[in-house]
């Protein structure tokens, strides 16, 4: 459910209807927009009905119902686009916003490489792999808290915050206190103990989509974030003009996994923008025939600068800036 406020409804209009829904066992969750505030209402429908009574408020225009399963998630909880920075860099505005990096930190001076000519092509973000879901147990694992390390220094000496995967719920921690995004992986969207420990971390949260969830799926996996207490946090998929209907978040296209091949990312990641994508997350390697992960899928640091300058002009053409 969610409460529809009346256009110039005070703060102790807003916190007198927040305290009722409050007292009948409900969470509550407010969204400002630029006319008016709706109150989102988390909690079984037990009290259905007593909220419902809440219309007879005059503050309130309306009580409505959310008919999708997924309620933070939706458009209807929250009609404006989500928007918000990490360190400045505006993610969910006409802002594109680019996360470009190796696949994994392998050395550090594989990544300052990587980061530094990332950072040179007008990327926003850094993204790097320490923790490696890879499907064979004998596959490069990643070099776990030593690639966070590693990480975080290169964030520090190009100044680019940092996306990086956390796999389980122990991680949660160690990966918070070094990334500024937290990455869940296609395999993970479904795992809801790893979703409820990083909607308590207070970071964004990067949810991929996995590889066989329905956008339905996807939203809830989202909506056990957004309902953890964490409201600011990005998504990537082919389905964007769906998504952007549905829901309020802002959506990243992931062009380097989402293909395979490095050849079909400058293409992908054009579509990508075309649809409706609030960014991109490219992976960036400076020697790829070497690289321990994704190598054939990661371009070199000139084939990334030289996607970045196509993407300036379509960018502007779609109204958004790069
Ligand atoms: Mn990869």
């Amino acid at each position: 459910m969610i409460i529809v406020l009346k256009p110039g409804s005070s703060e102790a209009d807003i916190e007198d209807v927040s305290r009722r829904v409050r007292e009948l066992g409900f969470k509550t969750h407010l969204s400002r927009g630029e006319v008016r505030t709706i109150i989102g209402i988390v909690g079984d429908d037990r009290a259905k009905e007593q909220l419902l009574a809440l219309q007879s408020l005059d503050s309130v225009e309306n009580v409505v119902r959310i008919l999708q399963p997924f309620k933070l998630a939706s458009r209807e909880a929250h009609p404006d686009n989500t928007q918000f920075k990490v360190h400045g860099v505006p993610v969910g505005g006409d802002q594109i916003v680019v996360m470009a990096g190796p696949c994994s930190v392998e050395s550090q001076p594989q990544l300052t490489a990587v980061a530094e000519s990332v950072k040179a092509a007008g990327a926003h973000v850094l993204r790097g792999g320490a923790f490696k879901p890879r499907t064979s147990p004998y596959a490069f694992q990643g070099l776990e808290e030593e690639g966070l390390t590693l990480l975080r220094a290169a964030s520090k000496s190009t100044g680019l915050p940092v996306v990086t995967e956390v796999m389980e719920p122990d991680k949660v921690e160690v990966v918070a206190e070094h990334a500024d995004i937290l990455q869940i992986g296609a395999r993970n969207v479904q795992n809801f103990s790893l979703l409820k420990r990083v909607a308590e971390c207070g970071k964004p949260v990067l949810l991929k989509r996995g590889m066989s969830t329905s956008i339905q799926e996807w939203l809830l996996s989202a909506e056990y974030v957004l309902a953890g207490g964490n409201p600011s946090y990005t998504l990537d998929l082919n389905a964007i003009p769906v998504v952007k209907k549905l829901s309020h978040l802002p959506i990243f296209v992931d062009p380097s996994h989402g293909t395979g091949h490095w050849e079909y990312v400058s293409a992908m990641a054009k579509a990508g923008l075309a649809a409706g994508a609030d960014g991109l997350i490219i992976e960036v390697h400076n020697n790829p025939a070497e690289a321990l992960s994704d190598g054939p899928q990661s371009l070199k640091p000139t084939k990334f600068a030289q996607l970045m300058a196509e993407l300036r002009p379509l960018a502007q053409v779609l109204g958004r800036t790069l």
